[in-house]
C-alpha cells in the first residue's frame, strides 16, 4: 500500500511514470487509491463539466475480420444496415436539437462512404454548426486529408493492443504498423486524436497494457477511450481455450472470460493521470459491464459520455458485443438519463463543444 501512494504521489506531482509504475497500479489490490487520486487530477485539469458528444452509428457493415467484434466481414449472424447521407445530417440535425454540441459517427470499414459522400455529410453537418468526430476506421492520408478539409474536427482510432503478435493473431489482414502511422497521419493532419485499447482481450498482458498506456502517451492523444472486452458468442476469438492458460503467472496473462470493469477503470485512471488534461471518455463497455460504469467512470477521472443518437433498425443491429448497454433507450431518454446522473453526482453538463485545453505539457 505504501509502494502505490508513494507512486501515485509521484504521478499526480510529475504526470510521469515508468513502467513497472504501470504495473504496479494495474496490479494492486485495491484500486480506490488510485481512482480517487485520478479524480483530483481531472477536477484540477478538465473541470467539473462533462462533455456529452452525440454517437451515431452509421454502418455496421465492414470490410475488415478482427476475431474479437461483432461487426466482423464474415459474422453472418448480424443483419447489415447503413444509413443515408441525408439520414445521418438528419440524425445529426436532431441531435443538435436535443442540445448536442458535438456529433460522433462511428461505423464498421464501410466502402459504401466514398470520400466524396463524406465530404457531403461533414460539410452539412458542419454547417449546423458542431463539432464533428469520426470514427470509421483505417483510411489512406489523403481520405483523412479530404475529411479534414471538409471540417473534421477530431477522430478516434484505437490501437486496441500494442502487442505486434496479438495483434496480428486479432486483426487479420490489418497491421499495427499501419494503424500506428494512421494515428501518426491524423495528427499532422491537425485532427485532435483519440485511441485507446481494448482492456481483457485473451492473451493480452498488463506488462503489455503497460506498454499501450506509455504509447497512447508518446503520441501523444487528445482523447483515451479504453474499453473492457466483452466476449462475442458470433466471434471467433477464444474464449478460455488453451490459450489462456499459456502465460507466465508474472505477467498475468489475461483470458478474456474475466470482468474487466476494473481493469478498464485503472487503464483509464492512469491515463488521466500522466496526460491530466487530456478528454477521457466513460465507455458504453463499461456501462455495459456494470450498470453504474458510467458514473464510476466519471468518479475515476472521466470527463465525456458518448450517448447513442442512433434511431432506429441500426441502433439494435450495431452489435459489437452483446447486451450493449441502453440499446432499447430513444435518444431523447438517453440524453435525459444521463444529464440527471451528471448533475446527482454534483458535476454539470458542458455548453460548449469540448475542445482539449492544453495546460500541461506531455
Ligand atoms: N471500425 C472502426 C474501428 O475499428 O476503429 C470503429 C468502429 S469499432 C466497432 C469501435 C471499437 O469497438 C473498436 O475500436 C474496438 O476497440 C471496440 N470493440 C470491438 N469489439 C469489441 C469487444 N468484443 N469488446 C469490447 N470492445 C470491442
Ligand atoms: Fe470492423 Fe472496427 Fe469491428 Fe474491426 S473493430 S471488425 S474494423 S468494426
Amino acid at each position: 500500500m505504501k509502494q502505490t501512494v508513494t507512486v501515485l504521489d509521484k504521478a499526480v506531482n510529475t504526470h510521469s511514470l515508468d513502467k513497472a509504475e504501470i504495473l504496479g497500479l494495474l496490479k494492486a489490490g485495491n484500486g480506490s487509491a488510485l481512482f480517487a487520486a485520478a479524480d483530483a487530477v481531472r477536477k484540477k485539469y478538465a473541470g467539473d463539466e462533462v462533455h456529452l458528444r452525440a454517437l451515431i452509428e452509421i454502418s455496421n457493415y465492414c470490410k475488415q475480420n478482427c476475431l474479437y467484434c461483432g461487426l466482423r466481414r464474415d459474422n453472418a449472424e448480424l443483419a447489415r444496415r447503413r444509413l443515408e447521407p441525408e439520414e445521418i445530417i438528419d440524425l445529426a440535425y436532431k441531435a443538435k436539437e436535443y442540445g448536442y454540441k458535438t456529433i460522433v459517427l462511428q461505423s464498421g470499414e464501410d466502402p459504401y462512404y466514398t470520400a466524396g459522400k463524406m465530404r457531403e455529410i461533414i460539410s452539412a453537418i458542419k454547417n449546423l454548426d458542431l463539432a464533428l468526430t469520426l470514427s470509421i476506421g483505417e483510411k489512406t492520408y489523403d481520405e483523412y486529408k479530404a475529411y479534414k478539409e471538409a471540417g473534421a474536427d477530431r477522430y478516434l482510432l484505437r490501437i486496441e493492443t500494442t502487442d505486434e503478435t496479438l495483434y496480428n493473431k486479432l486483426d487479420p489482414g490489418m497491421s499495427l504498423k499501419n494503424r500506428m502511422e494512421c494515428l501518426k497521419n491524423l495528427k499532422k493532419l491537425g485532427y485532435e486524436t483519440g485511441s485507446g485499447i481494448i482492456a481483457g482481450l485473451p492473451g493480452q498482458t498488463l506488462e503489455s497494457i503497460a506498454e499501450d498506456i506509455l504509447f497512447l502517451k508518446s503520441i501523444p492523444v487528445d482523447m483515451a477511450g479504453i474499453g473492457p472486452f466483452i466476449y462475442n458468442p458470433d466471434t471467433p476469438v477464444f474464449n478460455g481455450s488453451e490459450e489462456s492458460a499459456a502465460g507466465s503467472e508474472e505477467l498475468t496473462v489475461l483470458d478474456g472470460k474475466g470482468n474487466y470493469f476494473d481493469l478498464s477503470l485503472r487503464v483509464m485512471a492512469i491515463l488521466r493521470l500522466i496526460m491530466p488534461d487530456i478528454n477521457i471518455p466513460a465507455t458504453t463497455a463499461m456501462e455495459t459491464l456494470n450498470p453504474d460504469g458510467r458514473i464510476i467512470a466519471l468518479q475515476s477521472g472521466a470527463n465525456v459520455v458518448m450517448p447513442n443518437a442512433t434511431e432506429g433498425d441500426l441502433r439494435k443491429f450495431y452489435e459489437i458485443y452483446p447486451g450493449k448497454a441502453r440499446v432499447s433507450e430513444s435518444p431523447a431518454e438517453s440524453r435525459l438519463n444521463i444529464e440527471n446522473k451528471i448533475k446527482a453526482i454534483g458535476r454539470t453538463v458542458s455548453e460548449g463543444k469540448g475542445f482539449r485545453i492544453k495546460t500541461v505539457r506531455n
